[in-house]
Formats: structure tokens, sequence, C-alpha cells
């Protein structure tokens, strides 16, 4: 089939070089040349496991072109996947779907064919209604359906390849046919095809992601409660997600949820149930609890250095919101590094996606090439991100300062064997060895 994906971002550009990969003809399409230009000699913009060599692969074999020409994309393609981003309004729940609206303008434009319009972008519920307001003159010359999108980057093309269900959302039963028909390669090795209205559609991603963000604040709660009374988090996680009825995924506590997903899409499944009025209490009080949670591990820094920030030398590893990407949206350590700086600590970060613009104006911020760079004047080692590299730190050999501590936001290591090793070490939800 031939595929126009609109926008080339952590979506577009892992949905749009697996489809070509799968044999379809896909133009990527975006309005930031700077990403085309880089596309288009070979570079990816984005980290992600494994896709360089499948963008290199399909691009040589003509099915991936990388283009700013929407008008040629357009016509040459039957299907168009909006995957724009869809951020929260500045200082507000609400979702800001200008960047979707755009796009449904620009294809409208220089649409002549029948094409169907599908909203992969994170869209709330009635976007697909609305979408159909605008291009009210030529309705008939679209369809538009849902079909919202679930990999997680860092895992993005095992995502893609594996889906556990393909969800579309349509009012047409025409258009399941076609898109059962793009997606046969993935149904054929067992993802679930699971079709409904596109509302529901819409609805199922945001209800998805707001019930995993609820799991982690949960586990995040339970390693408090752990904290303070001398039980081993691990233990309960585990304990907990036997239950087949609960599932051992998700209860792995650690720092606030961030990323480009969670926090964006809590708060806009609660705007959306307001115009409703419905009241999600439970969602809004996820929102809180991981709001709360930035300021409760920033104020245990404070006390694991005795009060005493100042002039102190912290040294993050990683400080992308998970492992295996270089996003730093709503990452913990957009919160953490300005703090400290503001407090007068020296601080330093080293994480394999590279320096992050982020930082670069912070006064007493320096990134750092490697780990031992990073750690070895240190007197807290904070280990944001659980990069494979930070598994196995011999941390004696590579900090200099005799009395560093850690503390460990990801429980990578034991308290048992940091003990052995005289560490002074904290990690969430277990028993300090200290
Ligand atoms: P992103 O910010 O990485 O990429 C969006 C891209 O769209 C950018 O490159 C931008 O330049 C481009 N763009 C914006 N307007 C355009 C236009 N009019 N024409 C051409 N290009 C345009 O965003 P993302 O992380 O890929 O997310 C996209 C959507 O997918 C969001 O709704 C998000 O919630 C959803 N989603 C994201 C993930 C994820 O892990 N990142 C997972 C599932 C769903």
């Amino acid at each position: 089939m031939k595929l126009c994906m609109i926008g080339t971002g952590y979506v577009g550009l892992v949905s749009g070089t697996c489809f070509a990969d799968i044999g379809n003809q896909v133009y990527c399409v975006d309005k930031d040349s700077i990403k085309i230009n880089k596309l288009n000699s070979g570079i990816s913009p984005i980290y992600e496991p494994g896709l360089d060599e499948l963008i290199d692969k399909n691009f040589k074999a003509k099915r991936l072109i990388f283009t700013t020409d929407l008008k040629q994309a357009i016509g040459a393609s039957d299907i168009i996947f909006i995957c724009v981003g869809t951020p929260n309004k500045k200082g507000s729940l609400q979702v800001d779907l200008s960047f979707v609206y755009k796009c449904v303008q620009e294809i409208l434009l220089f649409t002549k064919k029948k094409k169907i319009i599908v909203t992969k972008s994170t869209v709330p519920l009635g976007t697909g209604d609305l979408i159909e307001k605008i291009i009210k003159k030529k309705r008939k010359l679209f369809s538009v359906i849902s079909n919202p999108e679930f990999l997680r980057e860092g895992e993005a093309i095992r995502d893609f390849r594996f889906p556990d269900r393909i969800v579309i959302g349509s009012n047409d039963k025409k258009e399941f046919k076609i898109m059962q028909k793009l997606y046969s390669p993935l149904i054929n090795k067992g993802a679930k095809f699971f079709t409904t209205s596109r509302r529901g559609a819409e609805l199922i991603k945001y209800a998805a992601n707001a019930f995993l963000a609820t799991k982690i604040t949960y586990i995040n709660e339970i390693a408090n409660l752990c904290e303070e009374s001398g039980i081993n988090i691990e233990d309960v996680s585990l304990g907990l997600g036997l239950d087949s009825r609960i599932g051992s995924r998700f209860l792995r506590a650690g720092p606030a949820y961030g990323g480009s997903c969670f926090p964006k899409d809590t708060k806009g499944l609660v705007s959306v149930a307001d115009k409703y009025k419905i009241n999600l209490s439970i969602v809004k009080s996820v929102i809180k609890s991981n709001q709360e949670r930035i300021d409760l591990l920033t104020k245990r820094v404070h006390k694991i250095l005795g009060n005493n920030i100042k002039g102190k030398k912290i040294s993050l590893l990683g400080v992308t919101f998970k492992p295996n990407t270089d996003d730093m949206r709503d990452s913990t350590s957009l919160n953490m590094i300005p703090y400290f700086c503001k407090k007068g600590a020296h601080v330093s970060y080293y994480d394999p996606s590279g320096e992050k613009k982020e930082f670069k104006n912070l006064k007493n911020c320096n990134f750092k090439k490697n780990i031992k760079d990073n750690c070895f004047k240190a007197d807290l080692i904070i280990l944001l991100t659980e990069w494979d590299e930070f598994k196995s730190i011999d941390f004696k050999r590579v900090v200099k300062k005799k009395n560093f501590k850690i503390y460990d936001l990801r429980n990578l290591y034991t308290s048992n064997e940091m003990k052995r090793n005289k560490i002074k070490y904290y990690s969430i939800g277990r028993p300090d060895t200290n």
C-alpha cells in the first residue's frame, strides 16, 4: 500500500519505517527540514535501538521516502497517518490539537482523490468527529479513522512488530478491511486485531495510559510505606504481581513517571472527562501524587546530604525518562538538576544518549562523556535511568572520594552488596544499609 506519515517523530518515524519494512511504500513527511535533511543523509534524528539499520535498509530499497513536500506525499498515498504531537496547552490540562488540525487543513488543500485519514497521534475522544467537521465540504473524499499507537520508546521496533493488539476505530466497516490488510503481516504473527467505534478507539488509548500511570503511582506510594516500615518493596511487588489479576508489569517502584505520554495523557483524559462533567478522581489523584513524588525525592536528596547541598558534588547517571531513548520530555532530571544547581551544588551528568540542550545554559552543570569522568569526584551519585551500562559499576574503583553516597532511584543494586563494599547506599522502598 502507499502510505503517508505526517510527523516524523518517535511515532511517525518508527511506524513509517516498520510499515516500509513489511512491504509498503511510505512517505515520511515533516515540516522540520533539518530532520528530513538528516534522514536523507542517513542520520536518524532520534535514538531508538535498531532503527538506523532499518531506515537504511528500507531507504536503499526505495520503500521509504523522507520529504517536506506534503503535496507530493499526499498525492502519492492512499492512507494518510497523522503522527504529530498532541501536548497539553501551556499551563492547562487540555490537549493542544492545533498540530493535528493544521495537518487536516493541509491535507484538504492537496487531496483530489479518495483518501483515508488515520489519527495515530493520541487524540481525545471526539477528535475524529471534529476532523470530519473541518473537512465537511470534501467529506466524500475522506474517511477518518482512529488507530492509536501503543509503542514504547526504547522498545519501539519490537512493539510495532509484535503488538499485543492493533486497535482500529471507525464508524464504517469498509475501513476495517483495508486496515486489516495493511496490518496482516502482524496479525498473521499473532497480533490481535480489535475493532470498535472511532470514539471508542480514541478513549482506549487514554484509558490505557492512565491505567499504567496509576499502576506506577500506586507502587511508588506503597514504596513510601515500605521505606518507613522497613519492608522491601521488591518482595511486595513480586508478591502482588504473582496474582494474575494484577500482573507483574509496571510494578517497579522508582522516580515519578515521565516521558512524552503518561504526564500529558493523564491530564488530557481528566480534561475531556471534565467536559462531560465526569470526575475522574483516581486519575486526578495520580497526577497529584506523581507531582508530589518529584518533591519527595528531592527532599530525600537533601536528607542524604545532611541538609547541606551547597558546594556538594552531585553526579547523575542517566537523565532521560527511561533507558534506550534520548527523549527528555517530563523526565525527573528536568526538575532535579536545575533545583540542585540553584541550591549551589556542582552537578554533573552522564547519559549514553548524549549531552542535553535542556541543561546547556545552567551554571554549575556539566555533561561528562563517561561514567568514570562523571563519578570520579562525586559526593553523591544519583542513579536516575536504568541504562544497561549502569547495572554493574565497580563504584569503589570509579569514585575517588572515600565517603561518597549513592541514591539508586531504580533499585539496580542490592543493599547487601553495597554494605559489603562499605558504600552508603539509599534506594527506593527498601531498608537503607546505613
Ligand atoms: P514528536 O514530537 O517526536 O514528533 C512530532 C513530529 O511532527 C515533529 O517532528 C514535528 O516537526 C512534526 N510536525 C508537527 N506538525 C507538522 C505538520 N503540520 N506537518 C509535518 N510535520 C509536522 O512526537 P511523538 O513522540 O512521535 O508523538 C506523536 C503522537 O504520538 C503524540 O500524539 C503522542 O502522544 C503519540 N504517541 C507517542 C508515543 C511515544 O512514545 N513517543 C507513543 C504512543 C503514542
